[in-house]
């Protein structure tokens, strides 16, 4: 958007890193005043502020409850305080103020919480996201505005000329082939694999990330029906975490523990759901979740920049450093503070090419509204409100394509999975608007068959791979290699319950 000629490679799917497994909130982040990071939390807010104006189709307000019992931290003061705080941070532009409300209206607001020493409760507004379709909008975007786009593409070495660094190896994972992609200026987003591109850069570098997983617990809105996102505290070690509604489920989050298995599959093991599980039913006495309840987990891992003390103390914000050779590396920082993040890298890279004698077009853009991510009025003939609510939440106009592909094949309007929106033609129209090449970016990142479905989508996917193999030059053997690797990803979100 500033007149660069831009590529970004992503080494497998977009947002198939930690950008898919968030707790999918776009948020000031509250609970990091108690670190007194207020400078943090105004960024956030203001980011909050902009993404819901850029993206109001994709990032929807929430209201938050805090509820107060007695005998627990912080004192209802402190927690009043800061939550006028938070307003103040977000200038006051927030949906709505916070408000205080009293046991008996948290009663009948929020049955849930009522009782045992209820002294009150905090609301205050935050904000909620499809974190992989955003991310997905956002590549999209760039694309619309001339950036080359390709996924399956990872950087496998760095080129280098008179110690300076002047492009990137890339192989195409489909095919092995490999493509050198020559550019003044180099930046790694690469999440928590930065410390592998900067070895590749400085051989024996220091690492400067802590990676630590995080994992959520998804179980249907029948047994934990709570009409607003609750943040409370884990009675073993006071930490924060959520329940949010999403859709007809629960979403439950989140834990923060070092990490040091695989980067590229974290999954959750049986301690961190007994931990969450725990939280929730200290919280909820009377709902009695059990194992049994969970329909599926999921794991990401923070790429937090390195720091001793407990994992969630360790800061949120982001750093950019730039190598002694010209690699640009950012990381840490928040999904909601992706566009702030972009906008400080492009300045400095904006610099560095003034210095090589290329001149930008304009200044920084991205305050404009997002593409693709816009509300517009949809006329959608489908007798399912559920199903058509779901087309135009996703897709915005864009559900006209898939419509269109149902027009003229009847079968594409079959459910993915029974009792689920998603649909057959979901599949077609990710494989030709949104870059999805495999079976698990359809069913994992494009739609979340993989976390709402009871069993994973397993039964239903051969008949999702069979309408994607046509456009995909997919033969028989490649589908089953599809179903494998898919089913190997309903098995890290099983682990560690299921039967
Ligand atoms: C449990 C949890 C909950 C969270 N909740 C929230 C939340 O509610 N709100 C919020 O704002 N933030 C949240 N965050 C933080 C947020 O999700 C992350 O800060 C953000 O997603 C990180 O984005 P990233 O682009 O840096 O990393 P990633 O999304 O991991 O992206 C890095 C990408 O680089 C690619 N890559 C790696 N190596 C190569 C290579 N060699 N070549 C090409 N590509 C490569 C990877 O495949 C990956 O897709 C949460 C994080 C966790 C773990």
């Amino acid at each position: 958007m500033r007149g660069f000629r831009t590529a970004l490679v992503e080494k497998g799917d977009f947002a198939v890193g930690t950008s898919s497994r968030s707790t999918r909130l776009i948020h000031g982040g509250i609970r990091y005043l108690e670190y007194r990071e207020f400078r943090l939390v105004f960024d956030a807010c203001t980011e909050r502020r902009i993404l819901r104006g850029i993206a109001p189709r994709l990032v929807r307000p929430l209201a938050f409850l805090y509820p107060l019992y007695a005998g627990q931290r912080p004192p209802a003061w402190k927690l009043r305080l800061g939550l006028t705080l938070y307003d103040a941070l977000s200038l006051f532009r927030n949906v709505q103020m916070h408000r205080w409300l009293s046991s008996q209206e948290a009663a009948r607001r929020e049955p849930l919480v009522a009782g045992r020493g209820l002294i009150g409760v905090g609301r205050y507004y935050d904000a909620q996201v499809n974190d992989a379709r955003l991310t997905l909008a956002m590549a999209r975007a760039a694309h619309l505005h001339g950036a080359v786009v390709v996924n399956y593409a990872p950087v496998v070495g760095l080129m280098k000329t008179g110690g300076r660094i002047v492009g990137a190896q890339v192989v195409d994972a489909r095919t092995g082939r490999e493509i050198e992609v020559r550019a003044r200026i180099v930046v790694n987003a690469t999440g928590v694999w930065a410390d592998r591109i900067r070895a590749l850069d400085e051989p024996g570098v220091r690492p400067m990330l802590r990676p630590t997983k995080g994992i959520h617990l998804l179980i249907p809105r029948t047994r934990l029906h709570t009409h607003h996102a609750v943040l409370f505290t884990s009675p073993r070690d006071g930490r924060h975490m959520f329940v949010i509604p999403w859709k007809d489920f629960a979403l439950i989050g989140t834990t923060d523990t070092d990490y040091q298995g695989d980067l590229d599959d974290p999954a959750a093991d049986s301690g961190d759901v007994e931990y969450l599980l725990e939280a929730v039913n200290h919280l909820f006495p009377g709902a009695r979740i059990t194992p049994s309840d969970i329909v599926s987990t999921f794991a990401g891992l923070r790429p937090l920049v390195a720091a001793l003390g407990h994992p969630s103390a360790v800061s949120r914000t982001h750093v950019i450093v730039e190598s002694p050779s010209g690699l640009l590396t950012i990381t840490g920082g928040k999904l909601t503070t992706a566009r702030r993040m972009a906008e400080e890298l492009t300045d400095r890279a904006q610099k560095r090419l003034a210095e090589m004698g290329v001149r930008a077009q304009s200044g920084c853009r991205t305050r404009e509204p997002l593409e693709g991510a816009q509300i517009e009025a949809v006329e959608i003939e489908i007798p399912d409100d559920r199903v058509a609510r779901h087309l135009v939440e996703t897709y915005g106009g864009e559900a006209r394509w898939i419509l269109g592909y149902i027009e003229e094949n009847s079968a594409l309007g079959e459910p993915i999975v029974p009792g689920r929106p998603y649909l057959l033609a979901e599949a077609l129209y990710a494989v030709g608007h949104e870059m999805a090449v495999t079976l698990c970016d359809v069913l994992i990142r494009r739609t979340h068959v993989i976390y709402d479905a009871r069993d994973g989508g397993l039964s239903r996917a051969r008949a999702v791979a069979e309408v994607m193999a046509p456009r995909l030059g997919w033969d028989q053997a490649e589908i089953e290699r599809q179903l494998a690797d898919y089913a190997a990803q309903v098995a890290l979100t099983r682990t560690p319950f299921s039967a």
